[in-house]
């Protein structure tokens, strides 16, 4: 049993003092007891740490590449995605492996507890599956126990080039399966995740409406389950033009008409939506899983969080092409971004809530559902993934209440984290995985041998 006190903590009923919490084997929380002496592990202030909803762990290493204007004119997303395609004919299953360990690292390090990897590098360059067919969910796996985060790994199906069911282009093979290998796949891929320690996930992930036929949803849908739905939707401009186009219908419009959506559905972006699709989307139930520091690399858009909050909507965030990982910044950018379109301040606070605690506290439990974690409060019962800020911090002086993730969130970064728990395991001390050293040499091992790749 591990004991943790803390100055202040966020629990589910409000905020308390002198907190102490037991931590059992299993990585529950046991007890949570308030006004009690400092005993234990000693932080400042407790939290509870959401999961990253979004992920593609290899993108990191990408990071800070597509920053140019190349020969063409209009460079934009398809041309980082072709140097993407490029990258990734590179990476072996061991390369896979030390980035998603460092990516797992820092997730960690910036208060992310789980790590929900949308999992889409198969096969070998060329197209050929591996020996193993889950070679690479494999490799995510173990990156998983290197650094002890939380996984929720999300197979991929990835099936055509584009609506009109083209073949997969050179720079796609490595991802595609039919229906018949995906859901293979997936069950081979579940097989890893068994070895894992039991807050380990599965769930399932079509790709886009692009690469995957509407029609087939429902096969997704039955193969899901229980489990998470995730897939990305209504991120570009010309993304949405050639779903019109294809389908006399709008991405959401498509996605709204055809499936049955819960809480356990998670749309990535969603950041070309017209206000009757934010509203039916908002009122599904389904989570927008944002990703707003990539989707402002990418040029993508603005999601629209005022009108989709006023709709009862649920949100998680992730950090997708992963070229910065960074909880507070994913915030701040999100709550930037719509007070820069709509000439505004802390429009998606609420009386009862600050900006900082409103989206805390959602991202919270949209991290839970669409991570199928048990996670995303402090209280009895629910995993210990925790995360605690320095209580020295500057920003944090005679500062309390939810002003506390205010400041955390707008004048504050990941140097505020001290400490990260994942189901009970204590990753980060002192604002430093423990196992730092190690996974950083492997990495940069890794970046050495790609260093000609682009
Ligand atoms: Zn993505």
């Amino acid at each position: 049993m591990a004991t943790v006190w803390a100055e202040k903590a966020l629990l589910r009923d409000g905020w308390a003092e002198n907190v102490r919490i037991e931590i059992s084997p299993d990585g529950l929380i046991e007890t949570i007891q308030t006004g009690q002496p400092a005993e234990g592990h000693r932080t400042g202030v407790l939290l509870p740490a959401p999961a990253n909803c979004h992920s593609h762990a290899f993108q990191r290493a990408m990071a800070g590449l597509t920053e140019k204007r190349g020969p063409d004119p209009s460079d934009s997303f398809w041309t980082w995605r072709q140097l993407m395609f490029r990258f990734l004919d590179r990476l072996t299953p061991e390369h896979v492996e030390t980035i998603a360990a460092f990516v797992q690292m820092e997730m960690l390090e910036a208060g992310y507890s789980a790590n929900v990897e949308f999992h889409y590098l198969h096969h070998q360059p060329g197209g050929l599956p591996y020996a193993n067919l889950a070679e690479m969910a494999e490799r995510i796996a173990a990156a998983s126990v290197t650094t002890g985060m939380g996984l929720t790994l999300l197979p991929v199906h990835y099936q055509y080039g584009g609506c009109d069911k083209r073949a997969l282009g050179s720079g796609q093979i490595r991802f595609g399966n039919t229906l018949d290998a995906y859901a293979e796949l997936h069950a081979k891929s579940a097989e890893a995740i068994a070895h894992l320690p039991a807050d380990s996930r599965i769930g399932v992930a079509p790709h886009s409406l692009r690469a995957v036929a509407p029609e087939d949803l429902g096969h997704h849908v039955r193969l899901a389950g229980d489990t998470p739905l995730h897939m990305h939707l209504a991120e570009q401009i010309a993304e949405v033009e050639e779903i019109q186009a294809a389908y006399g219908k709008r991405p959401v419009e498509l996605v709204l008409d055809s499936m049955e959506l819960n809480e356990r559905c998670c749309f990535i972006h969603c950041t070309q939506m017209l206000s009757h699709e934010t509203d039916g989307l908002a009122r599904s139930g389904a989570v927008a899983g944002l990703c707003p520091i990539t989707e402002s690399s990418l040029g993508d858009g603005i999601f629209d969080g005022v009108r989709w909050f006023e709709n009862g909507g649920s949100i998680a965030i992730g950090s997708d092409s992963n070229i910065r990982i960074s909880l507070s910044e994913e915030l701040r950018t999100l709550d930037y971004s719509q007070r820069l379109r709509d000439h505004s301040r802390a429009a998606l606070a609420t009386p009862d809530k600050s900006t900082g605690r409103r989206l805390f506290d959602a991202v919270n439990a949209g991290g839970a559902t669409t991570s199928a974690r048990n996670h995303g409060s402090l209280a009895i019962g629910k995993l210990a993934d925790m995360m605690a800020l320095k209580a020295d911090a500057v920003d944090l002086i005679g500062r309390g209440g939810d002003t506390i993730l205010d400041c955390y969130v707008f004048a504050g970064d990941d140097r505020m984290v001290a400490d990260v728990w994942s189901a009970g395991r204590h990753m980060v001390t002192e604002g430093s995985h423990i196992g730092r050293e190690a996974i950083v040499s492997a990495y940069a091992r890794t970046m050495k041998e790609l260093g000609e790749a682009i």
